[in-house]
C-alpha cells in the first residue's frame, strides 16, 4: 500500500519517524491477512479481474460493504454470509481514508476514524445502501457507485473482486505465495522497519465498540 515511488526517501522517513499512524494500520492489517494465508494456504485478495496487479489482502480486520469485519462473515459456507446482518457475501470496502488516496483527511481536528465511511456517488456511505442489492436506502440511488478511486489501480471500488485462491492455483497463475506473499517482501528493509518497529504494531480493535477513544487504538 505505501506508494514506493521514491524508495530511498521512504526508507530514510520510515527509519527516522516510522510509518505514520495510518499507513502503519493499513500495513498491520495485511501483515495478519497475509500470516493467515499462509497458515490456512486460502489466499484472498481483492481486486479487478482486468488487472494482475493486487490491491489488497484480505484479513479479518477488513471491512464489508453491509459494515461488518470480514471475521463476521462465515467463511467455512460458500457465499460466505455476514452472521450479524442480512448480508449475503463479503463485498471488501475500504475503511480508511488513506485506501482511498485522501492522506490529508486524519489530519482535519474533526476527523474521526470511527464514523469515517467511504461514499457512493448520491453521497451516502456504503452502510446507508443494501448489501444484496447496493440500493440506496435513503435517496433513488439503485446501486453504489463509488465517489473514490482506489489507490493501488485506480479504478473504482464497482470494479473490483474479491478472489478466493488456493496455493497451488496461485503458484500456477505465477502469483506470489508464502514469504513472497507478505506486504513489502519486494523490499525487506522497509519491511522490517515497519514490522519491527520499536512502536508496537496496531492491534485489531473493534472501532465502533470504543467510542471516543481514536488516540488509544493508534498507540495501543
Ligand atoms: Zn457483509
Ligand atoms: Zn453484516
Ligand atoms: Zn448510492
Ligand atoms: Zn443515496
Ligand atoms: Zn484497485
Amino acid at each position: 500500500m505505501i506508494q514506493a515511488t521514491d524508495k530511498a526517501s521512504i526508507r530514510n522517513a520510515v527509519n527516522r519517524f516510522g510509518p505514520a499512524p495510518g499507513a502503519q494500520a493499513m500495513l498491520s492489517l495485511e501483515m495478519q491477512a497475509a500470516q493467515l494465508a499462509i497458515e490456512r494456504g486460502l489466499y484472498i485478495t481483492w481486486r479487478s479481474p482486468s488487472t494482475r496487479h493486487e490491491c489488497t489482502r484480505v484479513g479479518p480486520g477488513c471491512k464489508c460493504f453491509c459494515g461488518h469485519f470480514f471475521q463476521d462473515h462465515d467463511i467455512n459456507k460458500k457465499t460466505n454470509p455476514c452472521q450479524a446482518c442480512v448480508c449475503k457475501r463479503f463485498q471488501f470496502i475500504p475503511q480508511r481514508p488513506e485506501e482511498v488516496g485522501e492522506w490529508w483527511l486524519p489530519r482535519r481536528k474533526e476527523f474521526n476514524i470511527n464514523t469515517y465511511r467511504v461514499k457512493c456517488k448520491c453521497n451516502h456511505t456504503h452502510e446507508e445502501h443494501n448489501p444484496n442489492t447496493q440500493s440506496c436506502v435513503l435517496c433513488p440511488c439503485y446501486r453504489f457507485e463509488s465517489n473514490f478511486l482506489c489507490l493501488v489501480c485506480d479504478k473504482h471500488w464497482e470494479e473490483h473482486e474479491v478472489f478466493y485462491e488456493m496455493e497451488w492455483e496461485r503458484r500456477a497463475e505465477g502469483r506470489t505465495t508464502g514469504q513472497e506473499f507478505l506486504p513489502l517482501a519486494q523490499d525487506r528493509d522497509i519491511q522490517e522497519a515497519v514490522f519491527n518497529n520499536p512502536r508496537p504494531p496496531v492491534q485489531f480493535v473493534r472501532p465502533q465498540q470504543k467510542k471516543g477513544k481514536v488516540g488509544k487504538i493508534m498507540k495501543k
